[in-house]
């Protein structure tokens, strides 16, 4: 159980501070003993392996001789058995689960204390809620009181914040794996996309040591961001009018890296729709009277469906959707993007995929991510001969793998290593490329252990 009162005498967001305590528990707990456990394992395997960027949070945290060879080794066998169809791939995390777990249960008590003044009075000075965390604590299920608190300090912050740093905080909480994906952006400069034929593009794209999928993901993040600086700043001077678009948190944080200015303008964007969407909450919650789902109800809503009892003091369910949905964060048009040019790569392969020329580059170039090779499966655009590639790359990169457990072996670490000593870097490129963010495994493990 964690010390709410201390959590809030840090500062921040709560919901951040927590969520960072469960990913260095979660990190811990891995390197020294649930990496053999063999129901965590068993989880490894069934999820292929866990999210990007619980990923990265590995690599950056692994030292020599960490558990990273040895766990990989069963998540790439499972991974081989899904691109070969013989097991159904369903990619998760359960870093994530546990992270948003414990989120979940500090929020959902904090939301209790908060009906104590002096928790209110330090919530309030340690800034409330980032945007994340104030729209998962409306989900949690909370007293109508706590909620209250938590929407009136949000809306004094937000209204507050000076536009720059003070009001990126607000907005975005910290989020340790923003400064993680910077690194490795800092690493390479972006390809430009020139106007050649389609062949002779698929062809170029094809790279020799990464997913071109992943890569292509990020050039056309790049492109949309500086697309968005022109855009904007040509609003500046009165030559366009563009109104800044709302982006997720994510998104906003890697603009944040990129473009300092225009996050800043997109930043406002996000607050303004933030600061309508609280308004309209704390118009129904001041004509609510404590405790609770009484005022809520006559002032929003029908009785719940099916006759079931609302619990006093309590936000029920049909409240607490309408909150959510008055809060609901736009469509992020930075992801769609992104998709989008994930699903057109995955196609133009696809168009040409019968040319024997596509055959024998495809054969030599490193070839999709097992993400992206189930990504086109989901989308009905799976092409033979990626999946063939991915097997054979899975199997090379697994013997690899075995190769460096046996050096841990004291009869063998006289041996020197060779290829196998970056095998697990070669792992994570291949099993899930945007963990690198479209580089190569030697120039993700240069980032995220510089
Ligand atoms: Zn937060
Ligand atoms: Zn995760
Ligand atoms: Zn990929
Ligand atoms: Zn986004």
């Amino acid at each position: 159980m964690i010390d709410l009162t201390a959590l809030l005498a840090e500062g921040g967001c709560v919901g951040c501070r927590v969520a960072g305590r469960a990913d260095a528990t979660w990190l811990r707990w891995f390197r020294t003993e649930k990496h053999a456990e063999p129901q965590t394992r068993r989880r490894l395997a069934t999820d292929l392996g866990v999210c990007p960027a619980h990923l990265r949070t590995l690599i950056a945290g692994e030292g020599p001789g960490g558990p990273l060879t040895d766990v990989l080794a069963g998540v790439v066998a499972a991974a081989a058995a899904v691109v070969a169809g013989s097991s159904p791939g369903t990619p998760g995390c359960h870093a994530c689960v546990e992270r948003h777990d414990a989120v979940d249960r500090e929020l959902s008590s904090l939301l209790d204390l908060l009906t104590v003044a002096e928790v209110a009075t330090a919530f309030a000075a340690a800034g409330g809620l980032c945007q994340r965390h104030l729209r998962r604590a409306l989900d949690v299920g909370s007293p109508a009181s706590g909620l209250r608190v938590v929407v009136e300090v949000a809306r004094a912050r937000l209204e507050e914040a000076d536009d720059g740093t003070p009001l990126l905080t607000a907005l975005l909480g910290r989020d340790a794996d923003a400064r993680r994906r910077a690194r490795l952006r800092a690493q390479r400069p972006l390809a430009v996309d020139v106007g050649q034929p389609l062949l002779t593009q698929v062809l170029e794209e094809l790279e020799p040591l990464a997913c071109p999928v992943c890569r292509a993901r990020e050039d056309a993040l790049a492109a949309y961001l500086d697309h968005l600086g022109a855009e904007l700043a040509r609003t500046d001077i009165g030559r366009a009018v563009v109104e800044p678009p709302v982006l997720c948190p994510i998104h906003l944080e890697d603009l944040a890296a990129h473009e300092r200015s225009t996050a800043i303008s997109t930043a406002r964007a996000a607050r303004r729709v933030l600061l309508d969407g609280l308004a309209g909450l704390e118009g129904a919650l001041g004509g609510l009277r404590d405790p609770g789902w009484r005022g809520w109800g006559a002032a929003l809503l029908a009785p719940p469906a099916g006759g079931g009892r609302l619990q006093p003091g309590r936000v029920g369910h049909r409240v607490r959707d309408a909150a959510t949905r008055m809060l609901a964060a736009p469509p992020c048009p930075a992801c769609r993007a992104v998709d989008r040019v994930e699903q057109r790569r995955q196609q133009r392969l696809a168009a040409v995929q019968d040319d024997p020329r596509v055959h024998a580059a495809v054969e030599r170039a490193h070839g999709w991510c097992v993400a992206h090779v189930l990504s086109a499966r989901g989308r009905g655009t799976a092409i033979p001969v990626v999946e063939r590639t991915a097997a054979t790359r899975l199997a090379a990169v697994g013997w690899e793998l075995e190769e460096a457990r046996r050096h841990e072996d004291v009869v063998w670490r006289h041996e020197p290593m060779g290829s196998e000593a970056l095998a697990w870097a070669r792992a994570i490129v291949l099993l899930d490329g945007r963990a690198a963010l479209g580089h190569d495994a030697v120039a993700m493990r240069s980032a995220l252990r510089g």
